[in-house]
C-alpha cells in the first residue's frame, strides 16, 4: 500500500455528479466535501459540514479508490473550508490516478497540496490570505447586495489577469439577479455562474 493512502481527512460525503458552478460548469466530476469551516457565513447551504467532529475520518486510499472508480476525469475539493487541512497526501494521490484537482475555497487558509485549478469565493468576514491570490485560476463572488459588487472588486484586483471573474446569485435570494445582470452588462470582464445542479436536481 502506497503510505499516503494512511493519511485520513474528516470528510462530509463525496460523490460523482456534475459540476455546477464556474467555468467548469456541466462537467462530469467527482466531488470530495471535507468536513471543517471556521469562516461561518449565515448564508451557508452546507452548515452540517462545519464541525469536522460529527464526521469520519476516511483514509486517503479510500475516497481516491471511489474517484478513481467513477471515472472522473477531475476532482472538485471543497468543504467546509478544505484549506483548514494539509492536502498534500489527497492530491498527490488523486493526481497520480489521473484526475485533475480541483478546489473551492475561501482562501482564508494556506494553500496546499497540488492543484489544477482554484476557485476562490472570498467572504468578508473572514477574508483571503494574500498569499493565495497569484494562483486563483476563477473568482466566483455571491452576491446579495451592492456591497457584495465591491468587494468583487476588490478582490479581482488582486487576482492575475488571465483570472475568470464570475458573480453568482445565491439560490434562496434570487432577488440579487436584476443588480448582477446589470453590472455584468456595464462591465463585461464579469460573467454570471449559476447554480445549475440545482436546476437539473443533482447534488
Ligand atoms: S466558507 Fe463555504 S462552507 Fe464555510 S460557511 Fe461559507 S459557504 Fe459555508
Amino acid at each position: 500500500m502506497n503510505r499516503l493512502d494512511q493519511f485520513e481527512y474528516p470528510l462530509m460525503e463525496d460523490f460523482y455528479t456534475i459540476q455546477g458552478e464556474g467555468a467548469h460548469t456541466g462537467k462530469p466530476a467527482y466531488f470530495i466535501r471535507l468536513a471543517g469551516c471556521d469562516v461561518k457565513c449565515w448564508w451557508c447551504d452546507v452548515k452540517d459540514s462545519w464541525d469536522e467532529s460529527k464526521h469520519p475520518r476516511v483514509s486517503v486510499g479510500e475516497i481516491v479508490k471511489r474517484a478513481d472508480e467513477s471515472g472522473a476525469e477531475f476532482a472538485v475539493i471543497t468543504g467546509g473550508e478544505p484549506l483548514l487541512h494539509d492536502l498534500e497526501a489527497l492530491t498527490i494521490r488523486l493526481k497520480q490516478k489521473g484526475l485533475d484537482v480541483h478546489i473551492e475555497t475561501s482562501g482564508s487558509s494556506p494553500l496546499s497540496g497540488h492543484l489544477d485549478w482554484i476557485t476562490l469565493s472570498p467572504k468578508r468576514f473572514k477574508k483571503p490570505l494574500d498569499e493565495v491570490f497569484p494562483y486563483v485560476d476563477e473568482l466566483k463572488v455571491v452576491v446579495l447586495k451592492n456591497k457584495d459588487i465591491d468587494w468583487a472588486e476588490e478582490n479581482a484586483e488582486k487576482c492575475p489577469d488571465s483570472v475568470k471573474l464570475l458573480l453568482q446569485p445565491e439560490w434562496d435570494t434570487p432577488s440579487s439577479i436584476p443588480l448582477i445582470v446589470d453590472y455584468v452588462k456595464k462591465n463585461p470582464k464579469w460573467g454570471i455562474s449559476l447554480q445549475t445542479h440545482k436546476f437539473i436536481n443533482v447534488p
